[in-house]
């Protein structure tokens, strides 16, 4: 274990990164100081809190290198793939062919955020007619006009169907600039009809098996333009072997994650935890390296819980979070105001549940497609909040909306009202723009107010 566990600022990070060079800490080959990212234009890392573990330098170092992995990516002659929306499945796919990096252009909506809007992204959106009527994963288009944020792809793959409008019509325009996209649909997930044979999905959905075997036509389709793409065949022994290294990810993550919100201090803060978790979805294009990041994370968190030691007050309210933040400094703002994450959905929970191992692998791949939270109803997704909710016994519910979302209009309040008539627990709802600076004494005011009730009904109500 390292240090006592704290969080500290990024210049305080300087010091702790010299700390742990002494001392002689491994330092993979993309580590070093957090603070040289600053020169990348990553301006916000100047206001983000960061956990004090060499575990989580290695985390923040690995997220904020990616850039060059694809880089040298390409330079070496490997494959990338830009898979886009389905977060999580196409990927475990690409990654289980030799020479194929897959990455999320999606990722692009926090590029205003870490770099404070000064890339321009959503003004080269706007001017495309991408207004901030959409949400902010418009970023993308302008990251594909400059080229500057990742190499642009060999092969361009959408689900496309039951997603957002916001996706649809963002990856639309950006064919329409010029790159070519394989589109493969992605039926809206319904239940099965009495006389149809019905499957339970990873992660508790039902859904009936004629959706799953649709589902399972189109992924053969992308494999097959995986398999022109790269004059390499993926057979199924090689497909289960890359689900078996997408298990792995996600059973140190499920691991880590019971840790992080069921401990008694909480070992790992919300931020690290956020990025964790978006490291099931692609790897950040690197899958090895991913399980070694992961794996150490999890090591921290273990010694922490093993010591009663961790990085906030024993009594900070238990809160489960839905929906990721464009504005990163909110999870930090959440544990300044006394509270801690007790559960998250973050639009990707079947990014996180284990893939079938003992099905034939394509079918497999459907399967886990299907359980897209967002392919579903609102209804489906407030169920699946609510079960977790339980497991990990949280006392109030934050749904952070993201600007411009078509489905965060409503969903919201879907979410709330199941919520609410469950668990009679707190729900609140806030926007959260890719930089929250100017609102942030109202978001702090709604935060606190969330703790200040969580509080109030403790002692109500004493556990
Ligand atoms: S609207 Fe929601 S689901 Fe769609 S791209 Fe934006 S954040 Fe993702």
């Amino acid at each position: 274990m390292s240090d006592a566990p704290k969080r500290i600022t990024l210049e305080q990070w300087d010091l702790q990164y010299e700390k742990l060079r002494v001392a002689g800490a491994f330092q993979p080959y993309y580590g070093g100081p957090l603070s040289r990212h600053l020169k990348d234009g990553d301006q916000r890392l100047l206001k983000l809190r960061y956990d004090n573990s060499a575990a989580a330098l290695r985390l923040w170092n690995f997220l904020l290198t990616e850039k060059n992995r694809l880089r040298e990516a390409r330079a070496e002659g490997k494959r990338i793939v830009g898979t886009m929306k389905d977060l999580g499945t196409v990927p475990v796919m690409a990654y289980s062919f030799d020479n194929v990096v897959a990455f999320y252009p999606d990722g692009a909506w926090w590029i205003p955020c870490v770099m404070e809007l000064s890339a321009g992204l959503l003004e080269i959106a706007d001017s495309l007619g991408i207004d901030e009527s959409f949400c902010p994963v418009r970023a993308m288009l302008g990251a594909f006009v400059t080229g500057a944020h990742f190499p642009l792809p060999d092969m361009l793959v959408c689900s496309v169907g039951a997603t957002c409008d916001d996706f649809s019509a963002i990856a639309q325009r950006l064919e329409g600039l010029g790159h070519p996209i394989l589109w493969w649909e992605m039926p809206h997930r319904r239940n099965p009809e009495p006389d149809e044979t019905a499957v339970t999905l990873p992660g508790g959905f039902s859904a009936p098996k004629r959706q799953v075997e649709f589902v399972q036509s189109e992924l053969e389709r992308v494999k097959t333009a995986l398999e022109e793409l790269t004059g390499e065949r993926l057979d199924a022994e090689k497909l289960s072997a890359g689900i078996k290294k997408a298990n792995q990810v996600r059973r140190c993550l499920s691991e880590l994650r019971h840790l992080a919100f069921t401990a008694q201090r909480c070992p790992v803060p919300a931020l690290e935890m956020l990025i964790a978790e978006m490291l099931a979805i692609h790897f950040c294009s690197d899958r090895r390296e991913t399980i070694a990041v992961l794996g150490e994370l999890l090591d921290e968190a273990k010694a922490r819980v093993q010591a009663s030691v961790g990085v906030l007050d024993v009594d900070a309210a238990r809160i489960f979070w839905v929906n990721p933040v464009a504005d990163l400094q909110v999870m930090n703002l959440l544990e300044d105001c006394g509270g801690r994450i007790c559960g998250t959905e973050y639009l990707f929970s079947h990014a996180l549940d284990e893939i079938p191992e003992d099905l034939p692998p394509l079918e497999a791949l459907a399967q886990m497609a299907l359980a897209d939270p967002m392919a579903g109803s609102s209804i489906d997704r407030a169920e699946r909040i609510c079960a977790d909710i339980k497991m990990y016994g949280a006392e109030a519910v934050l749904i952070s909306r993201i600007p411009g979302a078509s489905h965060c209009a409503l969903e919201g309040q879907v979410i709330a009202e199941i919520v609410q008539e469950k668990f009679d627990i707190p729900v609140v709802e806030i926007e959260v723009p890719p930089v929250t600076d100017s609102m942030r004494p109202t978001v702090r005011t709604r935060l606190e107010a969330l703790v200040e009730t969580v509080e109030a009904r403790r002692r109500v109500a004493p556990k």
